[in-house]
């Protein structure tokens, strides 16, 4: 049996594809999914963007729901 518990929280990643600035020092980037254009330009600095893969945290459609409701909420 093992006895080594690493209770590290392993954050789940998703694999998406996204659009990003051909610029190395620009850092805009936008889902793929959002953008309708063929070929967009960048909305920082208006150069081309080329197509590109991320790791985001994997969201949780319920968790983003609830914080849309609960978004009037002040401290
Ligand atoms: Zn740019």
């Amino acid at each position: 049996m093992a006895t080594t518990t690493l209770e590290e929280q392993t954050q789940e990643l998703e694999h998406i594809e996204i659009w990003k600035c051909k610029q190395p020092e620009c850092k805009a980037w936008t889902r793929k999914e959002f953008v309708t254009e063929e070929l967009p330009d960048c909305p920082l600095c208006k150069s081309p963007m080329v197509r590109s893969y991320k790791h985001l945290p994997v969201m949780d459609k319920k968790t983003k729901k609830k914080f849309l409701v609960g978004k009037g909420r002040s401290k």
